[in-house]
């Protein structure tokens, strides 16, 4: 018999946490110290693995490309059922399928999950993983999780109804579409807690942090988190990148990839295939006005400013939280260094990179940023050209791409969100709404149920105690 690979270990960003093995890392979201998990060492697959991708279904895919970070946490058959389970869920055979939207460039559309944008695909995942490892241990968490639009659906979605688990769901008050607001608000189960704060997306996340860096809180309240900060989230992502590459030459091709950011995950989640083998030309950071990921890669400075509302709010961050795994990169895992910038973002509003580290991030990200008048006429570029409607998020994708010389690589583009999620944007674009699918218009229940917070971390851990 050969012997199980060794079981996979996390270490922490900052490097004062317990290294943990998958599941505890996946239970815990955000590491003790205030840093963020990632795999002691990269897997590897060899060409012939990722070659050996083509043609499979993509729960296939998932699997294989996941089960060396669960490791021997969850046995491989088991691990492979849940895998498959998670992507039934979802309304294309394919799950994630490529469009051609112009020669040479592809929308990989990641949005056919049960809330229509893309973090389903990690979401309905997590849940069941999550549920797993509770049960096992007969234990319950409370989920506290911030949203800048869609996140909170797909949490909801996937946590709504389990019994060892509460969830609350933080999102900025009047600032997610109303599809969006009421994909959360509707949901009737007596475990979802919607909470509107008084603030931007940016607050809501300083919140959260703040809950879970309050230990003896996080421990009463066996709190869990599943924002892009949890490793399981990332991993999950990392598939569809093989999937796509693989699906236009890889091994044998490089491929660029073209990502709408906000909190760096998804894009991460490219890096991570990047390290594991994948051949990856290009990862274009591609944001909205809340540019602060292209000010970095240009100058080396970091700063957070005001947070500006857009038409794709999914997207108005200045705070990316995941960026802090690739500073621990770019700086050869040196955690006494990541601890010393988060405490200059902390303390002094903002860090400043080395040139080695700086270098080390352009040899493979580039970055763009588009306004909003761009956004418009990239929705109504491609409506003109081929017919095809995408949403503002998916339109800052296709605006970034378009500003770079492909100089003949492949170039995909993640389409992150149903256009029916954003219908005024869309409109005022095209002229016309997009159609609702009936899978959307069935989720909207009629009666929303949220509450008001103002800005106010002892405000918040009220309300959460007195319903944990
Ligand atoms: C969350 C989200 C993004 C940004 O993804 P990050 O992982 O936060 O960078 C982009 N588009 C849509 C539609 C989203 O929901």
């Amino acid at each position: 018999m050969p012997e199980k690979a060794n079981e996979m270990r996390y270490v922490s960003t900052r490097g004062s946490a317990p290294a943990l093995g998958f599941e505890d890392a996946m239970l815990t979201g955000l590491a003790r110290d205030g840093g963020l998990y990632l795999p002691d060492v990269w897997p590897q697959l060899a060409p012939a693995d990722i070659a050996d991708l083509s043609g499979v279904s993509y729960a296939q895919a998932a699997y294989r490309v996941m089960q060396p970070f669960a490791g021997a946490d969850i046995p491989d058959k088991e691990f492979e059922e849940i895998v498959a389970a998670a992507y039934a869920t979802f309304s294309h055979a394919a799950v994630t399928p490529l469009v051609e939207i112009a020669p040479g460039q592809w929308l990989l559309e990641l949005f056919h999950g049960p809330t229509l944008a893309f973090k389903d695909i990690a979401m309905q995942l997590l849940g069941r993983l999550m549920d797993r490892a509770l049960k096992r241990r007969k234990a319950r968490a409370t989920i506290v999780v911030a949203t800048s639009g869609d996140t909170g659906g797909a949490a909801i979605e996937a946590f709504s109804g389990r019994e060892s688990i509460e969830i609350f769901v933080l999102h900025p008050h009047g600032r997610v579409s109303d599809v969006q607001r009421r994909q959360m608000t509707t949901a009737s189960a007596d475990n979802v807690h919607n909470i509107a704060i008084q603030g931007s997306f940016d607050d809501c996340q300083a919140l959260v942090k703040a809950l879970f860096n309050d230990l003896e809180r996080r421990d009463a309240l066996s709190l869990a988190g599943v924002n892009s900060i949890n490793w399981a989230r990332i991993m999950a992502q990392s598939v569809y990148y093989f999937v796509a590459a693989v699906a236009l030459g890889a091994p044998g091709r490089a491929v660029r990839f073209c990502v709408p950011t906000g909190n760096f995950g998804d894009i991460f989640a490219g890096y991570a295939a990047s390290r594991m083998g994948l051949p990856i030309e290009r990862l274009v950071i591609a944001t909205n006005v809340n540019d602060i990921l292209v000010r970095t890669l240009k100058t080396g400075r970091y700063a957070p400013e005001r947070a500006v509302a857009t038409s794709s709010p999914s997207m108005d961050i200045q705070i990316s939280s995941n960026f802090e795994r690739l500073i621990f990169e770019a700086a050869g895992r040196d955690a006494i260094r990541v601890r010393q910038l988060m405490d200059d973002l902390a303390g002094q509003g903002g860090f400043t990179l080395t040139d080695n580290e700086l270098e080390s991030m352009r040899a493979l990200f580039a970055a763009e940023s588009v306004n909003e008048e761009d956004v418009e006429g990239a929705i109504r570029d491609v409506a003109r050209e081929t017919g095809y409607v995408c949403d503002p998020h998916t339109a800052v994708g296709v605006a970034a791409a378009r500003r770079r010389k492909s100089d003949g690589v492949p170039t995909v583009i993640l389409a992150t969100a149903h256009p029916a999620k954003f219908p005024e944007a869309v409109e005022a674009a095209t002229g016309q709404r997009p159609d609702v699918p009936p899978r959307l218009e069935e989720m909207l229940g009629a009666n929303e149920r949220f509450s008001v917070l103002e800005n106010d971390f002892d405000a918040l851990a009220a309300f959460i105690e007195a319903r944990a």
